[in-house]
């Protein structure tokens, strides 16, 4: 597929040469794929000793631009270096939809509603092969919300602990959260926290389009986070708000995990 023309001062190859310079800082840099004439990237890093895995990703939807930001900045950041944790982190899922900086992938798809269909675009192939065999202690999925007043966060675990209220607590002092009754159509758990306590066989089966989240719940972990921030702030607190919130994730999770290994 031809590569889309840029809509916005965005340089692809820019930030493609901003994530491969992490191999000089430990990072195993991979082209899994190419979609619309551009590498789709993901990077891993291995402690050799079976940690266990976070899987990052930053960019399903092209027109969150923070989310991106985030994912390459973190791994510029060496703070993925302070955890005991080994890493796979897709930086920018959907690089036509960042490039022309609209929502959807190739062929007008929605990642987002589109990974039970493996057949329906590049980008879904791609990364559920990159993915393939992989399990996770958990994942967290840079998001932005361009109506939402404040930050807010959804996160899916069956029993706890939790660390929602954690995250919540700590992007407070970046920005404020969006504290009303009901986030995405559910009841919050927590001030800013939509929790749902697993997804089911029948809602799996009921839902007729997969987010990302569906699709790791079902093969790859047991504990999701997406992390929406307002995108009426400035670009620098949305991507320090990732990371705060991914830190106080990792502070929670890994003091209340034993050292399991990370595959299957
Ligand atoms: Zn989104």
């Amino acid at each position: 597929m031809k590569k889309p023309s840029p809509a916005t001062n965005r340089d692809h190859a820019a930030l493609v040469e901003r994530v491969r310079s992490q191999q000089a800082h430990g990072w195993t840099v991979r082209e899994v794929g190419n979609v619309c004439g551009m590498p789709l990237l993901t990077a891993e890093r291995s402690s050799g000793s079976n940690r266990p895995l976070v899987l990052l990703v930053g960019g399903i939807h092209g027109d969150e631009p923070a989310g991106v930001e985030a994912a390459v900045s973190w791994l510029e950041s060496r703070q993925a270096d302070r955890w005991p944790v080994d890493w796979l982190v897709l930086p920018c899922a959907n690089p036509c939809g960042w490039l022309e900086n609209r929502r959807t992938a190739s062929g007008n798809h929605d990642l987002n509603r589109s990974f039970n269909l493996a057949e329906c675009c590049d980008e879904i192939q791609v990364i559920r092969k990159s993915l393939d065999g992989k399990r996770f202690l958990f994942s967290m999925d840079f998001h932005e919300d361009c109506d939402a007043p404040g930050y807010y966060l959804c996160e899916i675990k069956a029993r706890p602990p939790f660390a929602g209220e954690q995250v919540i607590q700590a992007v407070e002092t970046v920005l404020p959260i969006w504290d009303v009754p009901r986030l995405d159509g559910r009841k919050v758990a927590t001030r800013g926290c939509v929790r749902r306590s697993s997804i089911s066989n029948s809602a799996l089966h009921r839902r007729r389009l997969w987010p990302l989240e569906f699709h790791l719940l079902r093969h790859h972990t047991e504990h999701t986070f997406c992390s929406e921030t307002p995108m009426g702030f400035p670009m620098e607190q949305r991507v320090r708000s990732h990371h705060i919130a991914l830190d106080a994730a990792l502070r929670v999770i890994v003091t209340h995990t034993p050292h399991k290994p990370n595959t299957p």
